[in-house]
This record gives C-alpha cells, sequence and structure tokens, in this order.
C-alpha cells in the first residue's frame, strides 16, 4: 500500500500548470497571473493634493512680525482638471483633493489651517507656516513606470485586482482555469430527481464533486452516470477528451476496476493503488487519451475526502499555484477517536480556538458511508497509521481544510 504522501507525489509530477490566456480583469479573481505586471505609467499620473484647501508657494506661509500671511485667490482647480495658470509669489489657488497641484505651487495647506470670508473669496489668510511639498502627492510616489509590481505566480484576490485597475490592465495574462469533467458510475444511480426505487440510490457524489472543483477554482463539467459496462463508460470517457482532468467516483473497487482497466488499455494507461488511509482505500490515477484521469472511491465520504487529499492539490498546480497543499496544526481532541485503523485515519472533526489552543470535536460516527459525519467539519484529525489510539485529550495533527494552502 501507498502512502497518501507517495500517492500524491507520484500524481502531481504527472500535472503541469495550464497555458495562460487572457481574461477580463473582473473575471480574474482567484486565478494566477502568468507574466509579471509592470507600471505602464507613474502612479499618481501627476502630483497631486491630499487635502481640500490652498496652494501656494511655502515661502509665502510664514508670518511676518506676527503678521498674518494674506494672499490673493486667483481661481479653484477640481479634481479631474488642470488649473489654467501659475500660482505666483503672493497668490493661491483653491484645490480639491485629488486635483493636479497647479504650476508654481510647491505646497498645500489644508482649508483647516486658513480663514476666508466666503466660498468664493479673493483672498486667504495663512494660519500657519508649511514646509515645501506639504499635502502634495508626488507623481510615481507608489509606483513608478517600468516597475515590476506584481509577479508571475501571484493569486489574484481583490487587491491585486484593484492595482491591475489603476495599471490600465483590461485584460489580465492568467493561467487558464482547468475544466473538469465529473463522471460518476454504477447501475445502482439514479439522478437528483429521480424518485428512489428498489435498490437504486441517488447520484451523491458527482453533485458533491461539482462544487468542490467550483470550490477549488476550476470548471467542472458533470458528465452524469455511466453504467457499469465497458461501452458506458467508453462512451463518457469520449466526452471528457476535451477537458484537462476526469474525475471519477465509484468503480474502482477491485472487479469493478477491471472495466477502467479494459478502456485504459486501450487508450492510455493507469495506475491503480491502495492507499494505507481511511476512508479511501482504492484510488485509480493515469490518462485516457492524453487526459489525466483521477479516480476516485464510491463511498460518498471517501470521495469527498480523497478530493481534499488528492483532487484539490491537483487543479491548484493546473492552476499555477506553487501552495498546493492545507496546513496542519497540532490540536488537543477533545473527545478522542473511538475506532482504532491500522490505515491512517483522517477523522472528521470541527477545530477551534480555545483558550491559547486549536480543540478539535470529531462529527460522530466515522463510517465512509456516512454523509453526515461530514457536517460541521472544517478539519481532518490525523490518526498515524498502525492503530494508534486518541484518547480524549490527546493531541494530534489535524488538516486544515478552511485554511488557504501553504
Ligand atoms: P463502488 O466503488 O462503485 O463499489 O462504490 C462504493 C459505494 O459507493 C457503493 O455503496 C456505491 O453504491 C456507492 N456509490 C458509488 N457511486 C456513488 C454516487 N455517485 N453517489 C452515491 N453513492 C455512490
Ligand atoms: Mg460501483
Amino acid at each position: 500500500m501507498l502512502s497518501v504522501e507517495e500517492a500524491l507525489e507520484r500524481i502531481l509530477a504527472e500535472i503541469t500548470a495550464l497555458p495562460a490566456v487572457q481574461v477580463p480583469l473582473a473575471a480574474s479573481q482567484g486565478l494566477v497571473l502568468a507574466q509579471d505586471v509592470i507600471a505602464r505609467d507613474d502612479i499618481p499620473p501627476f502630483a497631486n493634493s491630499a487635502m481640500d484647501g490652498f496652494a501656494l508657494l511655502s515661502k509665502d506661509s510664514h508670518s511676518h512680525e506676527g503678521q498674518l500671511p494674506r494672499l490673493q485667490v486667483i481661481g479653484g482647480v477640481a479634481a479631474g482638471y488642470v488649473a489654467d495658470q501659475s500660482v505666483e509669489e503672493g497668490t493661491a489657488m483653491r484645490i480639491m483633493t485629488g486635483a493636479p497641484v497647479p504650476p508654481g505651487a510647491d505646497t498645500v495647506i489644508q482649508i483647516e489651517l486658513t480663514r476666508y470670508d466666503d466660498p468664493e473669496s479673493t483672498w486667504v489668510e495663512i494660519l500657519e507656516g508649511v514646509p515645501p511639498g506639504n499635502n502634495i502627492r508626488p507623481a510615481g510616489e507608489d509606483m513608478r513606470a517600468g516597475q515590476v509590481v506584481l509577479h508571475s505566480g501571484t493569486e489574484i484576490g481583490p487587491w491585486e485586482i484593484g492595482i491591475l485597475a489603476t495599471l490600465g490592465y483590461a485584460a489580465v495574462p492568467v493561467i487558464r482555469r482547468p475544466r473538469i469533467a465529473i463522471l460518476g458510475t454504477g447501475d445502482e444511480i439514479i439522478d437528483v430527481h429521480e424518485p428512489l426505487r428498489p435498490g437504486k440510490i441517488r447520484d451523491s457524489n458527482s453533485y458533491l464533486l461539482e462544487a468542490a472543483v467550483r470550490s477549488a477554482g476550476a470548471e467542472p463539467y458533470r458528465l452524469g452516470i455511466a453504467h457499469d459496462t465497458v461501452e458506458s463508460l467508453r462512451e463518457k470517457f469520449t466526452e471528457a477528451a476535451t477537458c484537462d482532468l476526469i474525475l471519477t467516483s465509484g468503480g474502482v473497487s477491485v472487479g469493478d476496476f477491471d472495466l477502467v482497466k479494459d478502456i485504459m488499455a486501450e487508450q492510455g494507461q493507469i495506475n491503480f493503488w491502495r492507499i494505507n488511509m481511511r476512508p479511501g482505500k482504492p484510488v485509480a490515477f493515469g490518462r485516457i487519451n492524453g487526459v489525466p484521469l483521477l479516480g476516485l472511491p464510491g463511498n460518498p465520504v471517501s470521495s469527498a475526502v480523497t478530493f481534499e487529499l488528492f483532487g484539490r492539490p491537483v487543479i491548484r498546480k493546473m492552476l499555477g499555484h506553487t501552495r498546493l497543499l492545507k496546513p496542519q496544526v497540532e490540536v488537543i481532541v477533545e473527545d478522542g477517536v473511538n475506532d482504532r485503523a491500522m490505515r491512517r485515519h483522517y477523522v472528521r472533526a470541527r477545530v477551534q480556538w480555545r483558550d491559547g489552543h486549536f480543540v478539535a470535536h470529531t462529527t460522530g460516527n466515522q463510517g465512509s458511508n456516512l454523509m453526515t459525519s461530514l457536517l460541521d467539519a472544517n478539519a481532518f484529525v490525523i490518526v498515524p497509521e498502525g492503530g494508534t489510539q486518541v484518547h480524549p485529550g490527546d493531541t494530534a495533527k489535524a488538516m486544515m481544510l478552511d485554511w488557504p494552502e501553504v
């Protein structure tokens, strides 16, 4: 049996980042930059005022022999406009926040430090001396033309989008979002809208995986259910040929798996592994028509857990991320883990910060067929292989599902 780490390493060795594309700025969130982003202009592009006030010469702002300077107001400049004259000695110009500093002025005094009689006043008294450059945001203070502002490989979030907008990137070079085909298998599986009939159960995996794929940043394509026949599987795999990854659930038990293996033998190659973990021992990995295929187990909890362990890192690698794995922290397992397993056990749990510790509560009965064991879980408590016992109050590592990858 392979360890989780060995299986993951073998899978990731076969996966590379997808090609770059240009996407509209607003659609770039969550994607990874495929090129360095270089400032095309100085930002801000012109020296501008940080305050509402008056633009003047610093040397005109100092009082002489107790006498406040009184300057002639020659006009005003609003944000979005450019002054049509220069400020000269003995004069000042009204200025708004964000407006370009008029030629001649070397400083701005905020309105609160001035006195005048009405908004159209032709004079202003300066109540405090101000040094040159006061309240002036110089051109290029934030970014310089030619500067690399964002590096290739950066994940684009709201703040990066703000920077790209200010630099005029209406389209952004990013790694393309992977398209993931999702295929359920099994003669017993019916679709969600169908009433239950004897022997049948509804397809929960395809819908669960569709949502999980989307939450990992990829585009899911749900292909429905393949029957347990080579013909049915072959037909579905043909539909998946243009995708970047095929995710299947079920049909990887030893007997079933032969079907998939037959197709793989004609159209690609496949590795089938027993992984030393619980839930989710059997996992298949290979290619069909050149498209990587990750075959997850059929039990809904197993398929959910193995998606988190193998599927999510694969999608992140295709997306161009370098941080692929969820962080692990030490937790106190308040209620302990009842069942002892020889395989490494990923126990669904709720982890919270309490009194200076991370404290885990397991989500009850951990049967791999019990979907309710996923409810409220934000972590997997990891019980090492070899039948390790976790008593109430013992510490263990937990993989934090709702934390960003490291
Ligand atoms: P298998 O690996 O195909 O033997 O499936 C293992 C278990 O998972 C069986 O009890 C299946 O009925 C169940 N199962 C397989 N596929 C799905 C699915 N898409 N939705 C819900 N349960 C499934
Ligand atoms: Mg099956």
